[in-house]
């Protein structure tokens, strides 16, 4: 019973740089987020310890009494706040619940049809190294090339010409709300199964600051750690009872042996949480930032030095950063911004001309700022110090100061030392 830093000073050491680096910087990958105490202390609990292959109520071990119950509020609390009529918590990532998803829906060699990886496309929704492009014929709809919005026109010529099984609603890098009534009419008129991935705006659906697919699609799954700042896992949703016993055995024994437990009771945790007033502030406020950054992105000056984003500005929380006429290309304006102490990751701009490793685009999010505290005041100066980067219009010590006081200003995790 040793603690880690006497039985591995080396992972101890990591965990500590790890939680400096967390403080020290701003943290602004649109898919991350800081998870609360209530959330570590579950997952770093004797929970962990626990088998319970099987749901609540009808396992394959025995002793699963109290993880049953943190099961059964796992559940009850994500139908709640999303209005769906049953819930399978046990995924232990986004990619497990849509490979559930896609298992339950689908069988191998059925054409599936999702918006392109380039143009803000998961992964698993048809990647050709994926299981989901391997195992299915995909074919995609993209964004527009001048509005760069999805089309639900294109989306349905592509519907008819295809007659796919599946049609994925959902996206890893796109500013905007989606119509899902619109993607559920088109599913019926060709006889799809209409599939929403809400892994990153599951938050703002949550607060009520996004359209909800649940009364729309027959399916929806989610990661928990996005803008809901739970932990990292999924989820998935459904209104359909028989789809439901389907999901379920897809999830287990289809992909998954032993649910996380320790995972299981902090999604309980963060769903409880997302059901509060403070979660809705939060969200609101990582909207506000995200729409001060797209103003910042595209003032008269930002323009001038060949930065603008995509689509105009955004109705989520993030941020799609065009540097296609830019002195510096994605990966060079990922670096400056490193420099200065801010973490985003480059991005793919559709129809990019610049190859993946190397791209036009940065994809920058507010939830981590936001669940730090950030309000307006913080975020405008936060944009500033973004385009002051990205247009390389100020000096990079001075930038960096600036970083370092607002990261002083909103302490992270005070009081735990060594988590
Ligand atoms: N679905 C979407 C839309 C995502 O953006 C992501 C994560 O980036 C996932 C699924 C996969 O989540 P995970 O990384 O937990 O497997």
């Amino acid at each position: 019973n040793e603690p880690l830093e006497v039985v591995d000073p080396e992972i101890a050491e990591v965990l500590k740089n790890e939680l400096g680096r967390q403080r020290s910087t701003l943290e602004m990958i649109a898919s991350e987020n800081f998870v609360p105490r209530a959330v570590l202390e579950s997952q770093g609990s004797v929970l962990t310890n626990k088998y319970a292959e099987g749901y609540p109520g009808r396992r394959y071990y025995g002793g699963c009494e109290f993880v049953d119950v943190a099961e059964n509020l796992a559940r009850d609390r994500a139908k709640s706040l999303f209005g769906a009529a049953y819930a399978n918590v046990q995924p232990h990532s986004g990619a497990q619940a849509n490979a559930a998803v896609l298992s339950a829906i689908a069988e191998p060699g059925d054409t599936i049809l999702g918006l392109e990886l380039a143009h803000g496309g998961h992964l698993t929704h048809g990647m050709k190294l994926n299981f989901s492009g391997k195992l299915y014929n995909v074919v995609s709809y993209g964004v527009n090339p001048e509005t760069f919005l999805v089309d639900m026109d294109v989306v349905r010529e592509k519907a008819l010409e295809h007659k796919p099984k599946v049609i994925i609603a959902g996206w890893s890098a796109y500013p905007r709300t989606l119509d899902f009534a619109a993607f559920r009419e088109i599913a019926d008129e060709v006889g799809a199964t209409l599939w929403v991935d809400m892994a990153h705006f599951a938050g703002l659906v949550a607060a009520g600051l996004y359209p909800n697919p649940v009364p729309h699609a027959h399916v929806v799954s989610s990661t928990v750690h996005k803008t809901i700042g739970g932990p990292r896992s999924g989820f998935i949703l459904t209104n359909d009872l028989e789809l439901y016993k389907k999901l379920n055995s897809n999830v287990f024994p289809g992909q998954q042996g032993g649910p996380l437990m320790h995972v299981i009771a902090a999604k309980a945790t963060a769903f409880k949480l997302a059901a509060t007033d403070e979660f809705k502030d939060r969200q609101v406020r990582t909207l506000s930032g995200a729409k001060l950054l797209a103003e910042a992105l595209t003032s008269d000056a930002a323009k001038a030095a060949g930065v603008d984003v995509l689509t105009g500005g955004t109705d989520v929380h993030l941020v799609l950063a065009d540097l296609r006429n830019s002195k510096l290309d994605g990966q060079q304006a990922e670096d400056a911004l490193h420099e200065v102490g801010i973490t985003v990751n480059r991005n793919s701009v559709p129809f990019d001309p610049r190859p993946p490793m190397v791209t036009s685009g940065l994809r920058i999010g507010t939830p981590a700022l936001a669940t730090r505290g950030f309000g307006d005041t913080e975020f405008a100066e936060v944009s500033d110090i973004i385009a002051a980067t990205l247009t390389q219009s100020a000096d990079i010590d001075e930038l960096r100061a600036r970083v370092t006081k607002l990261a002083d200003a909103f302490p992270l995790y005070p009081g735990l030392e060594n988590w």
